[in-house]
């Protein structure tokens, strides 16, 4: 089967049943994908039981499953092994883990650098071990298009830099951070680099090595898999020298009365039952996102943005957020959000749904971007590989008809 958008679209089972849907909030939840949804059935109706624990038959189909879905998060990534890849609740939970694990080996006065492009899960958990240790937080400014205004970087980082944690692509406005640039910097002083991948990962497979990153974090209900798993990739040796952050069953070597000494990583990291299959759930969605044709799907994914950003050029007054310039779309995921002078996104978005339209409108768990870029809200389309022409007119059509009934 080819790689149309009709054909992917038939193959994710909510919108098959719904072919009047024009789904365009995919960076806030992607819709699952069937091979996802199989292997969640699969799993729980065929070797449904605890992993790590148990040494019946049962058990053990269900530990080879879950580890076999860590080799597939291992692949999609490129990472060095399996051992780098930790299952977590979702991006969020995996960029805490590093706050907390990672955080308590810093000192007071020691730096993070974050950006003020970030969604509040990579802001907040910063703020909050600032106010717990004493580090420094310092943002890179954003410029007037939303991107990553790198010029002073080297300043930011001073000679105490010990990470710097952005996104790899805004929630809101798509653009894509120059992640070679800040990576060539952070090694200068030695610090590390957590990537934030939520929005990249349903644009394709990621190469963390080729990267060179140290910390990678996504969800899977944002590619095409189950909701309540995500993945924290860490370089093996950043992993082993970090203490753990929850404590609880599995991820101990022994417990006396008096003390506990932690298991190897990625068990260090994964106290208690692990979300199983959701985790092998994920798999399937990763391993149907690697026998994809990227490069096709990437250009049409450019040509709906390319179309749906010129449609709102005619729109009198609306405000592009995010990068403006020819090419934009190189400069952006599929991810395009809007203003429209005297219309609240809420409002928007309510006459959009009424035809079918699944849109967000807010301040998209970014405040701090949205306050740089001199908005209080916006209307967010945000385009996928199962989105089609038929998708980007509905939603002009749409937005027309909201002026109308809202002015
Ligand atoms: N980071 C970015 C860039 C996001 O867009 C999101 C969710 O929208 C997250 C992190 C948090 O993801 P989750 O809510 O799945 O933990």
């Amino acid at each position: 089967m080819s790689d149309t958008a009709a054909n992917l679209r038939a193959q994710f089972p909510l919108l098959a049943a719904a072919p009047e849907l024009h789904y365009l909030d995919s960076a806030a939840t992607a819709q699952i994908h069937r091979a996802a949804l199989d292997a969640v059935v699969s799993h729980e109706t065929t070797r449904r039981a605890n992993v790590m624990r148990g040494t019946y038959r049962l058990a053990e189909a269900a530990d080879l499953a879950y580890e076999q879905a860590r080799q597939s998060a291992a692949r999609f990534l490129n990472a060095g092994s399996a051992g780098e890849i930790v299952f977590t609740p979702g991006a969020t939970a995996s960029l805490n883990l590093v706050a907390h694990a990672f955080g308590s080996t810093l000192k007071a006065g020691d730096r993070v650098l974050v950006s003020v492009a970030e969604h509040h899960s990579n802001f907040v958990p910063w703020q909050m071990l600032r106010d717990r240790c004493g580090i420094e937080l310092a943002p890179i400014p954003v410029g007037a298009d939303g991107r990553l205004d790198l010029t002073r970087l080297s300043e930011l980082m001073g000679d105490r830099c010990r990470l710097v944690a952005v996104t790899q692509c805004s929630n809101v406005t798509g653009a894509w951070t120059d992640v070679a640039t800040i990576v060539a910097a952070a090694r200068k002083v030695g610090a590390k680099v957590l990537l934030d991948g939520a929005q990249a990962v349903q644009h394709g497979p990621q190469d963390v090595r080729a990267m060179d990153i140290d910390f990678y974090a996504f969800s899977g209900h944002k590619c095409f898999g189950p909701g309540g798993v995500g993945v924290l990739w860490g370089r093996a040796e950043a992993l082993a020298r970090m203490p753990p952050f929850l404590g609880g069953g599995g991820m101990i070597a022994e417990v006396t009365p008096e003390a506990s000494t932690w298991a190897a990583p990625p068990q260090r990291f994964e106290a208690g039952t692990p979300p199983i299959a959701q985790a092998i759930g994920l798999a399937a969605a990763l391993d149907w996102m690697m026998t994809l044709d990227w490069t096709a799907i990437r250009e049409r994914e450019d040509a709906l943005c390319q179309q749906l950003i010129e449609g709102l050029a005619r729109i009198p007054g609306l405000r592009l957020l995010g990068p403006q310039h020819a090419h934009h779309c190189e400069a952006r995921a599929p991810i395009v959000s809007f203003d429209i002078p005297d219309l609240h996104p809420h409002d928007i978005c309510q006459v959009l749904d009424a035809q079918n339209l699944a849109l967000r409108g807010g301040h998209h768990c970014a405040q701090p971007l949205l306050a740089a870029l001199g908005a209080e809200a916006c209307t967010r389309a945000s385009i996928a590989l199962y989105n089609g022409e038929a998708d980007i007119e509905a939603l002009l059509a749409g937005l027309d008809r909201a002026r109308r009934e809202l002015a």
